[in-house]
C-alpha cells in the first residue's frame, strides 16, 4: 500500500523546494506569484447510493496548481486520509514534474476522503462516476487530464472515461491516462516510473564514473516502482543486494535474482516467506535496515520521509535515486548534500510515469497506437534529456540536483506565464 503525506509538511517542504530554487533564480514578486499557488481549487460533497440503499455523503478535491504550459496533469488518490493541503502540495509538484521532463502540460491532482476496503465495487463505481460528474465542467483533454494514483487504478479510470464520454454523447480516451489498454491505455504504462527511475540511475552513474557492472544497489520498496526500478537495474549488471517491502528486508551478499522474487510477489503481493525457498536470501523483519546497507546505489521507492536527520548520517551510498515521492526529509537532505551523496530529485527521477501518461494522452489525440518499443525510446529521449539538462544547471549554478531540477521547471513554468501574460 501507498504512503501519503504528512499533510501539513508536504505542503511546507513542497514551497520551501520552490523557494530555494526562486531565491538563486532572483525570481521577482510578481513571477513568484504567478506561479506558486493553485490557480483553481475545487471541493465537492458528493451524495452516493449504499448498495442497502442508504446515502452517504463524501468530499471530493480538485486542484489545478498550473496551467501555463498546458493543461492540469496528475492523479486521484481515494483514500481516508486525504487532505487539501496534501492535495495542494500533490498539484504543486505535478506542475514542476511536468516542467522539468518538458511535456506540455500543468500540474494537477484530486482525491476523495473514502476507504476503498469498506465499500463494495459496485459503491465505488458510484462514487467514482459521480466525482467525475460534479466536476465534470473541469475536465477535458485540453484543460485537465486526471490519472490514477493511491487506491485507484485502470478500472476507475475506465468508469471516468465513460462518464465523461456519456455526458458528452462521444468517445473521449484522451480526458484520463492510466487506462486499460482495451480502452486507449499505452503500452509501457505499467512499467514507466521503474524504467525511467533505472534511466536516471545510468546517467548519474555514468556522470559520478560508477562502473554499474561493479555496483552494489538496494532497493526499497517492491511495489510497481520499486519491482520494476531492481528489475531493470538487475538487467543493467547491477548486483542488487538488498530489497525490502513493508514484511522486511532481504538480502544475498552475491546478488539477488530479482525476477524470481517478481515473479513471487506477483503471486503472493509481498516478498513474505520469499527466503524459506530461497536460502541464499538473508531476511530481517526490520524493512528500514536497507537504508544503512552497504550499497553503491540507494532506491527509496517505497513511502516518504524514509531518510530523516536521524538516519541520514549512516547512508552510506554514493547515489540516492528517489523513485518514491518525498522520502527524503528536507533535513536528511542537507546532510547528504554535505556528506557529497549524488541525490537523483523524485520531481525528475520518477516522472516516467507522468512522461508515459503523456504519450498517452498523444496517442488519444491521434487515435494511433504504439508499440511497447516505441514509448520506451521516446521515454528514454525524454528522462535522458531531462537528466542532462537538470545536470548541466546544477554544474552551472553550483547547486545540488534537486535545486537545479526545480530551476530548470521554474524557469520553464515562468517563461510561459510571462509569454501568456494577463487575460483582463
Ligand atoms: P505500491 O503501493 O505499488 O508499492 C509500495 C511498496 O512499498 C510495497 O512493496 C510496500 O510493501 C512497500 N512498503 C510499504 N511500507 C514499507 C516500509 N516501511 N519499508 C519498505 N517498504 C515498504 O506503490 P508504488 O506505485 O510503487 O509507489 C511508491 C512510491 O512512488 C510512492 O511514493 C508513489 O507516490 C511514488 N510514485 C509512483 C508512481 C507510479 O507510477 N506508480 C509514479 C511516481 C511516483
Amino acid at each position: 500500500m501507498r504512503g501519503t503525506f504528512d499533510s501539513t509538511s508536504a505542503f511546507e517542504n513542497a514551497l520551501r523546494q520552490f523557494d530555494r530554487a526562486a531565491k538563486t533564480l532572483k525570481l521577482t514578486k510578481n513571477q513568484i506569484v504567478m506561479i506558486k499557488e493553485p490557480r483553481r481549487v475545487t471541493e465537492v460533497q458528493l451524495p452516493v447510493q449504499m448498495d442497502d440503499g442508504s446515502i452517504e455523503i463524501f468530499t471530493g478535491y480538485r486542484v489545478q496548481h498550473n496551467t501555463a504550459r498546458g493543461p492540469a496533469k496528475g492523479g486521484i488518490r481515494f483514500h481516508p486520509d486525504v487532505t487539501l493541503d496534501e492535495v495542494k502540495a500533490l498539484a504543486f509538484w505535478m506542475t514542476y514534474k511536468c516542467a522539468v521532463v518538458n511535456i506540455p502540460m500543468g500540474g494537477g491532482k484530486g482525491g476523495v476522503i473514502v476507504d476503498p476496503r469498506k465499500h463494495s465495487p459496485t459503491e465505488m463505481e458510484r462514487l467514482s462516476r459521480r466525482y467525475f460528474a460534479e466536476m465534470i465542467d473541469l475536465f477535458a483533454g485540453d484543460k485537465d487530464v486526471p490519472a490514477p494514483d493511491v487506491n485507484t487504478g485502470p478500472q476507475v479510470m475506465a468508469w471516468f472515461m465513460d462518464t465523461y464520454s456519456m455526458h458528452h454523447q462521444a468517445f473521449h480516451p484522451e480526458v484520463v491516462t492510466g487506462k486499460p489498454l482495451e480502452l486507449g491505455g499505452s503500452q509501457g504504462r505499467e512499467t514507466a516510473t521503474g524504467d525511467g527511475v533505472a534511466i536516471c540511475v545510468q546517467e548519474a552513474a555514468k556522470h559520478l564514473g560508477i562502473d554499474l557492472g561493479k555496483s552494489r544497489v538496494g532497493v526499497q520498496g517492491f511495489g510497481n516502482v520499486g519491482k520494476y526500478t531492481a528489475l531493470n537495474l538487475h538487467r543493467d549488471g547491477c548486483k542488487v543486494v538488498v530489497l525490502s517491502d513493508e514484511t522486511g528486508t532481504y538480502s544475498s551478499d552475491a546478488g539477488i535474482d530479482v525476477p524470481k522474487l517478481v515473479s513471487h510477489a506477483g503471486t503472493h503481493r509481498t516478498l513474505r516467506g520469499i527466503e524459506k525457498t530461497h536460502h541464499e536470501l538473508a531476511y530481517d523483519e526490520d524493512p528500514s535496515k536497507i537504508l544503512e546497507w552497504d550499497v553503491d546505489i540507494l532506491v527509496p521507492a517505497a513511502l516518504e520521509n524514509q531518510i530523516t536527520a536521524a538516519n541520514a548520517p549512516r547512508v552510506r551510498a554514493r547515489l540516492v535515486a528517489e523513485g518514491a515521492n518525498g522520502p527524503l526529509t528536507t533535513e536528511a537532505d542537507d546532510i547528504l548534500d554535505k556528506k557529497g551523496v549524488f541525490v537523483i530529485p523524485d520531481i525528475l527521477c520518477n516522472a516516467g510515469g507522468v512522461t508515459v501518461s503523456y504519450l498517452e494522452w498523444v496517442q488519444n489525440r491521434m487515435g494511433y497506437f504504439w508499440s511497447a518499443r516505441r514509448v520506451y525510446q521516446d521515454l528514454e529521449e525524454i528522462m535522458t534529456s531531462a537528466f542532462r539538462t537538470v545536470l548541466e544547471t546544477s554544474l552551472e549554478y553550483k547547486v545540488n540536483m534537486r535545486v537545479a531540477a526545480f530551476i530548470v521547471a521554474i524557469k520553464r513554468v515562468t517563461q510561459a506565464a510571462e509569454l501568456r501574460g494577463l487575460y483582463a
